[in-house]
């Protein structure tokens, strides 16, 4: 026990001492929280402490990242990338090193390309179809009512309403910071046009990959913007409808796989498995393929629910569900 506290006292400095030298070299306005409790970071208002949250802001964004992204690399020091929390679970004992919270570097890029608009990473999806449509700009209607922000968006390729973001994706731009360990050359930073044979049903490139991406250009085109909003508005109220809002979750618990012939929420359904409970997280009443926090459920009660539904509906047609929401941090000694 002793020495497992001197460990992270240990880690805890060398973060300390990563992020003042980072600072020190790139300027950046940026909250530090040690021990920060993630259920405030996620909408599954679950999950225990990150050994350190940081929340950089303003212009020094990009280089403070980039700094601190190789600094950590270079140390060890695992960074989990944070955007809207909208589609992890982040376990009761939380993420060891540090989580990097895009959530303030908002709003749209300086550099307005020739086609569609740019958006820093951190950007609501909200926020950027609003942007858009203020601009009389078509094409992230989809996006409206979406919880999460734009990075997260482009590293899970979200969809719905038929569309997805790679449908509208031209180019991203991100700081790689070293794949496998850490080189002598350290993070990168560059723009990548979008290749759309890399993307797939819930799939990018940045999967496999340490990169942040710090912005994303979308190609959009010239529409009517009240014909725009009038489309944003009933995504948001079928969202509604459907229950999206009422308790915490994080969407679709699985993903859907067209080898089943039908959804998963409708095999679940029929199983009988809306409302299966477990602890605080229980199957929504209202919808099969989604698992909410009834109010005070650890992060082991999700995934134990979440692993109940993936056996009974295994033993029961043979389909293996794969979850479509991620399982981040500290799940096991
Ligand atoms: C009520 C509700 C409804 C939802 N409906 C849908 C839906 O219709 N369709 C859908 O696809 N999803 C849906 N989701 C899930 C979620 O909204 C999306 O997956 C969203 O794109 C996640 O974005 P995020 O910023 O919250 O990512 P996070 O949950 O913060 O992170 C997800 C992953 O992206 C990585 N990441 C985030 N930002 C960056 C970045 N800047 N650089 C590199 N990596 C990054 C993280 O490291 C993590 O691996 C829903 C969620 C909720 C709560």
């Amino acid at each position: 026990m002793v020495a497992y506290t001197c460990i992270e006292h240990s880690v805890k400095d060398t973060i300390s001492r990563i992020i003042d030298t980072c600072k020190r070299e790139n300027p950046c306005d940026a909250e530090i929280r040690y021990d920060e409790p993630m259920s405030a970071h996620t909408t599954f208002k679950a999950g225990g402490p990150a050994d350190c949250w940081v929340r950089p802001t303003g212009e020094g964004f990009p280089a403070f990242a980039a700094s601190l992204l190789q600094a950590a690399c270079a140390a060890d020091i695992p960074v989990f990338i944070l955007g809207g929390g909208a589609n992890i679970v982040v376990a009761d004992r939380g993420i060891r090193g540090i989580v990097l919270d895009t959530g303030a570097w908002a709003g749209e890029m300086g550099n307005k390309p020739v086609m569609g608009m740019s958006f820093r990473s951190g950007t609501a999806l909200d926020d950027a179809a609003e942007i858009a449509a203020a601009q009389g700009l078509s094409g992230l209607e989809f996006v409206a009512g979406m919880p999460g922000s734009i990075g997260g968006a482009v590293w899970m390729n979200a969809r719905c309403y038929e569309r997805e973001i790679a449908d509208v994706l031209l180019e991203t731009e991100i700081i790689e910071f070293g794949t496998g360990p850490c080189t002598a050359a350290g993070s990168r930073q560059q723009r990548i046009p979008v290749n759309r044979a890399e993307f797939g049903y819930k799939r990018s490139p940045f999967q496999g990959q340490n990169a942040l991406i710090l912005s994303a250009v979308f190609c959009l085109v010239s529409g009517d913007e009240h014909t725009i909003r009038g489309e944003m508005e009933a995504h948001r109220r079928d969202r509604e409808s459907k229950g999206h809002f009422r308790f915490p979750s994080a969407g679709s618990a699985f993903k859907n796989n067209r080898d089943f012939g039908k959804p998963s929420g409708q095999i679940i359904d029929e199983l009988g498995l809306k409302g299966l409970r477990i602890g605080g997280a229980q199957v929504a009443p209202f919808h099969g393929n989604i698992i909410i926090n009834t109010g005070n459920a650890a992060a082991s009660d999700i995934r134990s629910l979440a692993d109940e539904v993936a056996a009974q509906v295994k033993a029961a047609t043979g389909f293996t569900l794969e979850p479509e929401i991620l399982f981040i941090g500290d799940w096991y000694p």
